[in-house]
């Protein structure tokens, strides 16, 4: 039941509710109109007295007063006594409710007993003037029909009491006149009877017409609280819409959208400056992989709270989906920094989790400060310096400057620009020798593609797969490369140097999303290529979506195509992943290479990667080899292949040529 279904169901009257209702009205009238009737009872009754005194009767009409005056203040006594079962309410617990019931009750009962104790006394009004025989009897007729006819009139709540107290009198009045005798007397006693019944139906009708209008009373106040719950219950049901469409539910930060609006809100003053910071765990998909969600969700909860313990006063946080967070303040305001701050958020994710031993969490921390309102801006900027701090590994923060708003203009300028690029050849592809231990025989081309932007000059590799990603042209560059290297082939092919292999690249990315197996062995056979010249070199990274792969690479390397794994030593390949992405080839990261003659280190890995490689029977290449002491250091480590600026840099096809055809006049 929501909290709008239980307010109406409390403003709901039930029958026997309203019932206590009403009756609580009824003893409450009756307590109020008994209370102004004793006054004019005890008057009228002093005035019988002395009436009863003036005819004789002193004694008999000071005794009745006595016991009527002790009934009358009983009675006053009765209507003032304090009564819990008058703080009944619709709000009554039921329990209290059934109490205050059976006290309201009693009372009542009380109250007729009282009327019907003071009716008697009236009874005995004939005493005082003999039986209704003597001069003043006109006087107590009047009296007594008085009394009851306002008992009667003031009664209309409860039928019972002024019941109670008139007909004892009227009755005692009818049997007096009728013992008088004489035609006169008993029709006046059947008038008096009469009056009597009248006075009872009009009691009866008056309580019908108090108990409507207490019943419409409640029933009108029900229905307003009804109404009124009605609303708060739509309101608060609104409110929690709204809390919802602007907070996360898991960690209750805002969410993006409600980011957004309250950033939007914030006034910006012309000159202020404001700072977001944007937040991307380190090792949170770990977290998720290995332990589940159930504990990632953990992990997400308790870094909001850290993140909220953290903040500037006044700063507006968020997570913005994932595992990433969001935070805007006002550096002036605070007088913080955002270094401090983004050192403060980075020491507190890095306190280890509790109990729970899932290894130390880390944070990277891009930021942005600005003096504009638009979040979107400002997010994609601190987007941007977040990337660049997440590649410089773990744990560290940059902020958004000229170098990053380069590096993001030129990603979405090539965005833009790769496909006419593509389609005007401006885009090339440069071939870097592989070189035999020797250094001077070429044993292999590595294909490396090129982009010289208008704009912005020289555009890396990485940045060009990643631009044919956002644009949608992965497939297109792969073909584009292919087409390359498929020319270079058959180039070879014709100058009689077909056992020089031709290498090319493909990312993680466009093995798992392309079918390369398929578009690369079509190609081949469509243009009667030997699979056999052709070399993949993948990334150790690809060894990680192994699942995925597996069947492309398995049918490439069964038609002949060789596998090369490349990188190797900077990323995270198993041995075992060796075999599963059927690797023919090693090719030793460049920074294992250069600078090998000056590091021990280096020696020692880089023997210990030839040695693998011999006895898994793999190829090993050497990458960057940039100087003649690390290629005699390799030579003398018996590294079978090399690759580097000192032997050769990557060159276009046309300065390529030359170099091929001088080596194959050296063959
Ligand atoms: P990689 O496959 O390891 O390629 C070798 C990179 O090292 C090339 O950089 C090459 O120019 C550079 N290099 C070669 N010898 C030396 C040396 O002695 N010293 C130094 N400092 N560098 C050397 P490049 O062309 O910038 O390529 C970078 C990376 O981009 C490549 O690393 C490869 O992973 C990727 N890449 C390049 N072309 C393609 C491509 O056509 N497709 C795909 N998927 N990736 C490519
Ligand atoms: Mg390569
Ligand atoms: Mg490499």
């Amino acid at each position: 039941m929501n909290g709008l279904q239980r307010d109406v169901r409390a403003s709901e009257l039930s029958v026997r509710d309203l019932t206590r209702l009403i009756r609580r009205d009824q003893l409450e009238a009756v307590r109020r109109s008994v209370f102004i009737a004793i006054p004019v009872n005890i008057l009228l009754g002093l005035t019988g007295t002395l009436v009863a005194f003036y005819a004789g009767l002193g004694r008999a009409g000071a005794t009745w007063f006595a016991i009527s005056l002790s009934i009358n203040l009983a009675r006053a006594g009765l209507c003032k006594a304090p009564l819990g079962g008058l703080l009944l309410t619709i709000d009554t617990s039921p329990e209290q409710a059934v109490a205050h019931e059976r006290e309201i009750e009693r009372q009542l009962r009380l109250a007729s007993f009282a009327a019907f104790a003071s009716g008697l006394v009236w009874a005995f009004v004939p005493t005082l003037c003999e039986g209704l025989t003597s001069a003043s009897t006109t006087f107590y007729l009047v009296v007594t029909c008085g009394i009851t006819a306002g008992s009667v009139t003031h009664g209309i709540a409860f039928a019972r009491v002024p019941l109670c107290f008139i007909t004892l009198p009227l009755l005692s009045t009818a049997a007096c006149l009728v013992y008088a005798g004489g035609l006169e007397n008993d029709c006046l006693a059947g008038t008096v009877l009469l009056y009597l019944l009248a006075l009872a139906r009009s009691a009866i009708e008056s309580e019908k017409v108090f108990r409507r209008a207490s019943r419409s009373k409640h029933e009108a106040s029900a229905a307003a609280r009804a109404a009124a719950a009605a609303h708060a219950g739509e309101a608060a049901l609104a409110e929690e819409m709204r809390r919802r469409a602007t907070h996360d539910d898991l960690t209750g930060l805002l969410n993006r959208a409600g980011f957004a609006h309250a950033a939007e809100a914030q006034p910006c003053d012309p000159g202020e400056t404001r700072c977001l910071l944007l937040l991307d765990l380190d090792g949170f998909k770990t977290v998720n992989d290995i332990y589940g969600h159930q504990m990632g969700d953990r992990v997400l909860i308790e870094v909001g709270r850290r993140l909220r313990d953290s903040l500037p006063p006044d700063a507006t946080a968020a997570r913005l989906g994932g595992d990433e967070f969001a935070l805007l303040y006002d550096p002036q305001q605070s007088g913080l920094e955002p270094s401090v701050v983004a050192e403060r958020l980075i020491e507190a994710v890095a306190v280890p989790f509790g109990t729970v031993e899932i290894g130390r969490l880390g944070v990277s921390i891009g930021i942005q400060s600005a003096h504009t309102t638009s979040i979107t801006q400002m997010l994609s900027c601190a987007d941007e310096a977040l990337y660049s701090a997440k590649s410089a590994g773990r744990n560290s923060y940059r902020m958004f400057d000229a170098n990053l708003r380069a590096q993001r203009d030129m990603r979405r300028d090539s965005g833009r620009d790769l496909s006419k690029a593509l389609v005007e050849e401006v885009l090339t592809v440069w071939f870097q020798p592989i070189f035999n231990q020797d250094g001077s025989t070429i044993a292999g081309l590595e294909a490396l593609v090129r982009w010289q932007h208008p704009q912005h000059g020289w555009i890396p590799p990485g940045d060009i797969i990643a631009a044919a990603a956002n644009a949608g042209l992965t497939e297109s560059l792969l073909r584009f490369i292919l087409e390359r290297v498929c020319g270079l082939m058959s180039l070879l092919q014709e100058l009689g140097l077909s056992q020089v292999r031709v290498a090319m690249n493909v990312s993680p990315r466009e093995m798992a999303q392309l079918s390369v197996d398929a578009i690369v062995l079509r190609r081949l056979e469509e243009l009667a290529l030997p699979p056999s010249g052709l070399e993949i070199e993948i990334t150790e990274e690809t060894a990680l979506g192994i699942d995925v792969i597996q069947d492309k690479l398995l049918r490439l390397a069964d038609a002949g195509v060789r596998m090369a794994l490349d990188d190797f030593g900077v990323g995270y390949a198993s041995l075992a992943s060796l075999r599963q992405l059927h690797a023919g080839r090693i090719k030793i990261d460049r920074s294992l290479v250069t600078g090998l003659s000056q590091s021990r280190d280096k020696n020692v890995m880089v023997q210990a990667v030839l040695n693998l490689g011999a006895s898994l029977g793999l190829e090993v290449v050497a990458e960057g080899v940039e100087t003649s002491d690390d290629l005699s250091a390799l030579q003398s480590l018996e590294c079978p292949f090399v690759q580097g600026y000192h032997l050769g840099r990557p060159m276009p096809l046309s300065d390529l040529i030359p170099m091929l055809s001088a080596s194959r006049a050296a063959a």
